[in-house]
């Protein structure tokens, strides 16, 4: 049990690679909340962990509102306590190059995958304070790395990158230790329309294949736990060698 006790909230939960951190972290032991706009999908991911003695609560929440995270960290306390972990995980792909990109684009990416986060870590921490401290993963991607990708996209996973060692280093003292992750390519909804084909991200991708999200799900138990103490302010890359080239 690598998480007992801890209290987990979860952006982005109702599918792809939040919902496997969900379950993930549920089985050792956390108790979870899952976020996301979609919740009758993060209702059913709480359901099934509540079914099989996991504890898990679904909250509605877009993290481009305030207001919302608010809600949502209200209800975690409620239910469970204080939080000790929070995933920043909700991201959209809007597939706009930049000659062709449009206002809603840019922003609507901008404000869910950067300004999302940090929203989500500014109602967090008092709640992290209270607690004693927490760890924080934000998830990023390979685009927040390297150029990858639709213009948008990569600007607010490099945000999210600096975003991160920002407030590591803020809290380093209060004993809240905020990371990223970068994945790679993964085989989730998101990936839906991509028009590479399979054989093209294989010859890109050292490992030869897509990574399912339990394979970034271990990444973020291994930040979430105690294993990671002395981990602030780093970069998890978990790509199967695409950076590496
Ligand atoms: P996904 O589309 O399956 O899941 C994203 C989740 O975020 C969905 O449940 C969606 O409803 C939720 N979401 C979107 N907007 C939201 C909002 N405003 N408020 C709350 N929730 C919202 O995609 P995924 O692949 O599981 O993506 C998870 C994270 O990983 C994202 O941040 C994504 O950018 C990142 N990522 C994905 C890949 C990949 O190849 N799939 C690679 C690198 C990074």
């Amino acid at each position: 049990m690598r998480l007992k006790g801890k209290i987990a909230l979860i952006s982005g939960a109702a599918r792809g690679m939040g919902a496997s951190e969900a379950r993930l972290f549920a089985s050792e032991g956390a108790s979870v909340v899952l976020g996301d706009v979609l919740h009758q999908q993060a209702q059913a991911v709480a359901d099934e962990i509540n079914n099989s003695d996991g504890h898990a609560l679904a909250v509605t929440l877009d993290v481009t509102s305030e207001q919302s995270w608010r809600n949502a960290v209200n209800a975690a306390e409620q239910r469970f306590g204080n939080i000790s972990v929070l995933v920043n995980n909700a991201g959209i792909l809007v597939r706009e190059e930049l000659e062709e990109g449009t206002d809603p684009g840019w922003d609507s990416t901008m404000n869910v995958n950067a300004k999302g986060v940090y929203l989500g870590m500014k109602q967090t921490v008092p709640s992290m304070l209270r607690a004693g401290g927490g760890s924080i993963i934000n998830i990023s991607s390979i685009s927040g790395i390297v150029s990858l990708g639709y213009p948008a996209y990569n600007a607010s996973k490099g945000a999210v990158r600096l975003l991160t060692k920002n407030v590591a280093i803020r809290y380093a003292d209060k004993n809240i230790r905020v990371n990223s992750i970068h994945p790679g390519v993964i085989n989730t909804a998101m990936m839906d329309g991509d028009t590479r084909s399979d054989e093209d991200w294989d010859r890109m991708i050292p490992l030869g294949r897509f990574a399912e999200a339990i394979e970034v799900a271990y990444g973020a138990l291994f930040l979430a736990s105690e294993e990671s103490s002395f981990m602030t302010g780093s970069e998890l890359v978990i790509d199967g060698g695409f950076t590496a080239q």
